[in-house]
């Protein structure tokens, strides 16, 4: 990839083919780069929970200890598996999306209730850290797309939100229509840390983490892709992921999704009329 084509000449059309086929030898070197780094550092995030895992176990193999040492460590163990069950999920659904596997015979879904089940769902974990967490469906919400899917990105959506608040914080999650289009709008606000202006941009990279959310306490515990997973299944439903965020005041991530009679119509499905 390194070997340059150089079919200079008097031909203009050689020249510029030797121009297109040098453009496209610098964007599969530019892919192959992405893919090292993208399984270093999947290895490296496998590896943390891992070596933990480890050193539980050498720990409470290296002499007698109390039966409340062992639990302790045991729920250590437990801590971490779920951190690389997590991981793995992740990889796997990365893997799916990227290979273009990912065909689904679209389900009419309703956005409203998807929600509805995310919130109900993450109640319990905002009042232990005393975060409002509420729902305003401002308008029906029917989709076109998975709904196993679209739940996991409203989760994720739900679950960063609760995440990076402070106790006090409010979190606003919101359903509506756009205006003039066959569009849905979701939005979850929160009143959190924020993400600074320069790293806005990065937070769909895939392993990014906000060098503020890697220093805060344990409790913040991450793998930097699930808005990089977000952002691949919103685009395989035809829609858009954008993050607005200021510096400790806050943090809003908006999706915009085509109904679903848009969405048939874009496929070229007439929807049937009872
Ligand atoms: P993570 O598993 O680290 O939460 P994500 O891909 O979901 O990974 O998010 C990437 C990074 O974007 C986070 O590590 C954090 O720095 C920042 N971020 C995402 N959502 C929020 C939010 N609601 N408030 C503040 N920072 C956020």
């Amino acid at each position: 990839l390194n070997e340059r084509l150089k079919l200079r000449g008097t031909d203009d059309e050689l020249d510029r083919l030797s121009h297109t086929i040098n453009g496209l030898l610098d964007r599969i070197a530019e892919y192959l780069q992405q893919r090292r780094d993208f399984l270093a550092n999947a290895a490296h995030e496998l590896r943390t929970p891992l070596a933990a895992i480890r050193s539980c176990i050498e720990v409470s193999l290296d002499g007698d200890r109390s039966v409340e040492d062992y639990t302790g460590i045991l729920e250590d163990v437990i801590d971490q598996s779920a951190s690389l069950e997590v991981l793995v999920n992740q990889l796997l659904l990365i893997s799916e999306t990227e290979i273009g596997q990912w065909t689904y015979d679209p389900e009419q879904v309703d956005l409203n209730k998807v929600v509805s089940r995310s919130v109900d769902m993450f109640q319990g974990v905002a009042e232990t850290r005393s975060v409002t967490l509420s729902f305003d469906a401002k308008a029906s919400a029917i989709v076109a797309g998975s709904r196993q899917h679209l739940r996991q990105v409203v989760n994720n959506l739900i679950d960063n939100a609760v995440k990076y608040s402070r106790p006090g914080g409010k979190i606003q999650v919101t359903t509506s229509a756009v205006p003039g289009e066959q569009k849905v709008r979701l939005t979850v606000q929160d009143t959190g840390i924020g993400i600074a202006t320069e790293d806005v941009p990065r937070v769909f990279d895939r392993f990014f983490r906000s060098d503020r959310s890697r220093s805060r306490n344990e409790s913040v515990q991450g793998t930097g892709l699930g808005l990089s997973i977000c952002q691949s299944v919103i685009s395989a439903h035809g829609g858009t992921i954008l993050c607005h965020s200021e510096l400790n005041v806050g943090t809003t991530i908006e999706i915009i999704l085509p109904t679903w009679s848009e969405a048939l119509r874009e496929s070229g499905i007439v929807p049937m009329v009872p």
